[in-house]
């Protein structure tokens, strides 16, 4: 795998630590080892490469973001701005192009409780600052941006919000967000909001009159829309009421395991009847599967990916990982009542998983996926259009 560009460049290495911000023990470069290996053969090898090489590869959700090693650290890391990225990890991941979030769902400068403008602002601002300093990643706003990755030898960040809880009722903030580089935008998280209902709701009333008001602006703008932690009838509202595909960007199929975070056939199918994208998702305990209940692994995220070919064809299925560095499940853990993350995985699992076996981190994440596809005979046509051109297709459609 070929590294992209990288300086050696640290986060924030322009102030100093402890005096300008607080630095908090991370974990070493283990957070960016392989946790299973794969091995192919010759053929597979070659295969492997031309499709990295030959072909762009979008995760439609990923971080660069590093957790803290301290579990007890981590509210307090993640109320200071500068939390740390990991441009040498994501050199060596293979990506192209990320949309990230810059896990602005936890950040929790002014309130304690999230998803608030202001934290959602400071921290753009603040990534922006630390992004500008080294040569790894770059902000893509546009799909001619998008397409100088691979010649930059860098990776594009594509700036996304992963819920719209901070336009509360203001629709001008559509084209704010669209001016600060947001380009696509998640219409709920798992809680409802002005907007619609989040998967976590016993009654989801749909999509709000104020949520197509947002819908509207959003298609006229020209951002992306994801419904992966809206409600069923929220998310058929939506797909119904935009003139843009709408995208999964990071979910499962229901049918696969059940519980209130993955999607229903029917979700899945208006989808792809639209001309949407579903990202498969490896946060852990999202993504299991019935043959296995109690162990998140790259088998159980593959029956997904599985599923949704048979489903809903090839064309609309992509990767959305959502792996980031460090202890996935301690994140989870710290923010479960903030987030409503443990209502959202409630289903027949008794063991939690830290992370999934195969896809614990973004340097590993993407690659295991395409190896474990070779490897398990799928076609290059098939590999190359999950890696990423099948959301390559509504990305030079659709962002304007
Ligand atoms: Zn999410």
């Amino acid at each position: 795998m070929q590294q992209k560009n990288y300086s050696k460049y640290e986060s924030f290495s322009y102030l100093e630590k402890d005096k300008d911000f607080r630095q908090f023990v991370l974990p070493g470069k283990e957070r960016w080892a392989e946790t299973t290996h794969i091995p192919l053969d010759r053929r597979e090898e070659e295969l492997l490469s031309s499709v990295f090489k030959d072909n762009i590869t979008i995760s439609m959700r990923d971080h660069g973001f590093i957790a803290p090693d301290i579990e007890k650290d981590i509210l307090q890391y993640c109320k200071q701005l500068h939390t740390i990225y990991d441009y040498e990890g994501l050199s060596w991941s293979g990506v192209d192009v990320i949309f990230e979030n810059f896990m602005d769902g936890i950040a929790i400068n002014s309130s304690a409780n999230g998803l608030k403008w202001d934290d959602v602002i400071y921290n753009l601002g603040i990534r922006y600052a630390d992004i500008a300093k080294q040569e790894t990643v770059y902000i893509a706003t546009n799909t001619n941006e998008i397409n100088l990755a691979q010649e930059r030898n860098k990776i594009a960040l594509v700036p996304s919000l992963e819920a719209a809880n901070i336009i509360e009722n203001e629709v001008d903030r559509v084209d704010i967000l669209y001016g600060f580089g947001i380009r696509c935008m998640g219409i709920t998280y798992n809680d409802s909001n002005t907007l619609g209902a989040g998967l976590t709701e016993e009654n989801d009333g749909g999509l709000t009159n104020f949520g197509k008001k947002v819908i509207e602006r959003m298609n006229k703008i020209g951002m992306l829309i994801d419904i992966s932690h809206c409600g069923d009838k929220t998310s058929l509202d939506v797909i119904d009421t935009s003139d843009s595909p709408v995208l999964i960007t990071h979910a499962g199929a229901r049918e696969i395991w059940n519980t209130p975070r993955m999607k229903s056939d029917e979700v899945l199918q208006a989808c792809a009847r639209n001309g949407g994208v579903i990202g498969v998702c490896a946060a852990p305990n999202t993504t299991l599967s019935n043959r296995d209940p109690n162990h998140h692994t790259i088998d159980s995220v593959i029956d997904h990916i599985d599923y949704l070919i048979n489903l809903v064809g090839v064309e609309h299925v992509g990767l959305g990982l959502d792996t980031f560095y460090g202890d996935h499940g301690a994140i989870q853990h710290a923010f479960d009542d903030m987030l409503s993350i443990d209502v959202s995985h409630k289903g027949t699992q008794q063991t939690e998983s830290n992370y999934v076996v195969g896809l614990e981190n973004p340097t590993e994440a993407t690659k295991n996926i395409a190896k474990y596809l070779i490897k398990n005979g799928h076609e290059k046509d098939h590999i190359v259009k999950i890696l990423g051109e099948n959301i390559y297709r509504v990305l030079e459609n659709n962002l304007r």
